[in-house]
C-alpha cells in the first residue's frame, strides 16, 4: 500500500540493512520481503539479489532462490558466494550438471578460491560416478544404483520408500509434491560423498543417499532408516532449512514405523534429557555415543509435543517455518507453550526422573 510506510523504510539502503538484520536474526521472510523490495528499486545491485535468494534459499523456495542467485551472479560474475550457493542448490535438487557448470564458470572468473575448486573437484567426481548407475522409478522415488546386480535391492527400497509415503502421509495429512531420489552406494562410495561419521546409516540432502551394505541388515531396520529418511524430506518439503535439528530428528525418529523391541539399539532407551537449546544444530559431528543421547532426547521432545498438542500442530509450526515465521514465534502459536518453558519443564522432567 503506498504510504502506508515510512519514506525510510522504502530507500534501498534502509531495505538492505532491514534484510540483513533480519537474515542475522533469522527472520528469513522479513528478509525475503526487505530484499526483494530493495532488489526490484535498485536492479543493478547483485548484493541485493544475492540477499534476496540467500533467505528464499533457506525458506526453502528454490525456484525463487535460484532466480535471485542467478541474477546476482550475471551482474557480478566474479561472485564466489552466489556461484557456491547456486551450485549448492542445484547440487541438492539432484542437478549435477547444473552445479559442475556453475562451478566450472566461476572457476574461470575466480581461480583463486579453494573452497570453489573443492567444490568442483568433489561434483566433478561425482558426477562421475552418477552417469554410469542405473535408475529404477516408482510413482514418488527414483532410485539410483550403479551394479545391475543392485536391482533387487533397489526394488525393495523403492517399494518400502512407497509404504512409508502412506503411513506418513497418512500421520502428517501432508507429502512432497516432487518425486523424491535415493541414491544407493558402496558404503566406501557413501562415505567418500556424505564425509558423515561412520555411525550415520543413511543421509538426506536434497536427496536421500545410503550405503547398499544396508541391504544386509533385517527388514525392519531397513523400513526403519527408509521411513526415517523419507520425513527429513517431506520435512524440506514443508519448512525449508530453518528448522531445528532437534524438531526435525525428533519428528523422524518418532515416526519411525514401530517394530520389535530393539534389541541392539540403545538410542531408543536412554532419553537423557539435554536441553533443546544445545540441539539446534547439526548431529553429524557428534561422537556416536553424544548422538545417540541428542536423538533419544530430541525424539523424547517430539512425542511430549505429539502427546499434548497432537501432530497437526507440528505440521503447523513446520509451515509457519517455511513462511518465515522465526522458530520461537512459531512455536508458541501453534502450541500455546512458550518454548523456553516447554524446553525448561523437559529437562526438570528429565532430571527428576
Ligand atoms: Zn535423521
Amino acid at each position: 500500500v503506498i504510504g502506508a510506510s515510512p519514506c525510510a523504510a522504502q530507500d534501498p539502503g534502509a531495505l538492505a540493512r532491514a534484510g540483513t538484520d533480519a537474515i542475522d536474526q533469522q527472520r528469513f521472510g522479513d528478509a525475503l520481503e526487505a530484499f526483494t523490495k530493495a532488489a526490484a528499486r535498485r536492479p543493478h545491485d547483485p548484493n541485493l539479489s544475492f540477499g534476496a535468494g540467500l533467505a528464499a534459499f533457506m525458506l526453502g523456495r528454490s525456484v525463487t532462490a535460484q532466480a535471485h542467485f542467478e541474477r546476482a551472479l550475471a551482474l557480478n560474475p566474479r561472485s564466489v558466494a552466489a556461484a557456491e550457493w547456486l551450485g549448492d542448490l542445484h547440487y541438492r535438487e539432484g542437478r549435477l550438471q547444473e552445479a559442475l557448470a556453475i562451478y566450472e564458470a566461476a572457476e574461470r572468473h575466480s581461480p583463486d578460491a579453494p573452497a570453489l575448486q573443492q567444490r568442483l573437484a568433489e561434483c566433478r567426481k561425482e558426477l562421475e560416478l552418477q552417469s554410469r548407475f542405473l535408475e529404477l522409478r516408482t510413482s514418488h522415488f527414483i532410485a539410483l544404483f550403479e551394479r545391475r546386480a543392485d536391482e533387487g535391492f533397489a526394488r525393495v527400497v523403492v517399494d518400502r520408500l512407497e509404504a512409508a509415503y502412506s503411513r506418513i502421509g497418512a500421520v502428517l495429512g501432508v507429502s512432497p509434491s516432487q518425486p523424491i531420489t535415493v541414491v544407493l552406494y558402496t558404503r566406501e562410495q557413501f562415505d567418500e560423498i556424505t564425509k558423515l561419521a561412520a555411525w550415520s546409516s543413511a543421509a538426506y540432502d536434497g536427496r536421500i543417499r545410503m550405503p547398499i551394505d544396508r541391504g544386509t541388515v533385517d527388514r525392519s531396520e531397513l523400513d526403519r532408516v527408509l521411513s526415517h529418511e523419507f520425513v527429513h524430506a517431506v520435512v524440506a518439503t514443508i519448512a525449508g532449512r530453518t528448522v531445528p535439528t532437534w524438531v526435525n530428528e525428533g519428528l523422524a525418529t518418532a515416526l519411525e514405523p514401530a517394530s520389535d523391541p530393539p534389541a541392539d539399539d540403545s538410542r531408543r532407551h536412554e532419553a537423557r534429557g539435554l536441553a533443546l537449546s544445545a540441539l539446534h544444530g547439526p548431529f553429524v559431528r557428534l561422537s556416536k555415543r553424544d548422538a545417540e543421547a541428542a536423538y533419544a532426547s530430541a525424539a523424547q521432545a517430539v512425542r511430549r509435543l505429539i502427546e499434548e498438542r497432537g501432530v497437526t500442530a507440528i505440521v503447523a509450526l513446520l509451515k509457519d517455518l517455511g513462511s518465515g515465521v522465526p522458530f520461537a514465534k512459531a512455536f508458541h502459536q501453534r502450541t500455546a507453550m512458550r518454548y523456553k518453558d516447554f524446553a525448561a519443564r523437559l529437562t526438570r522432567g528429565a532430571s527428576a526422573n
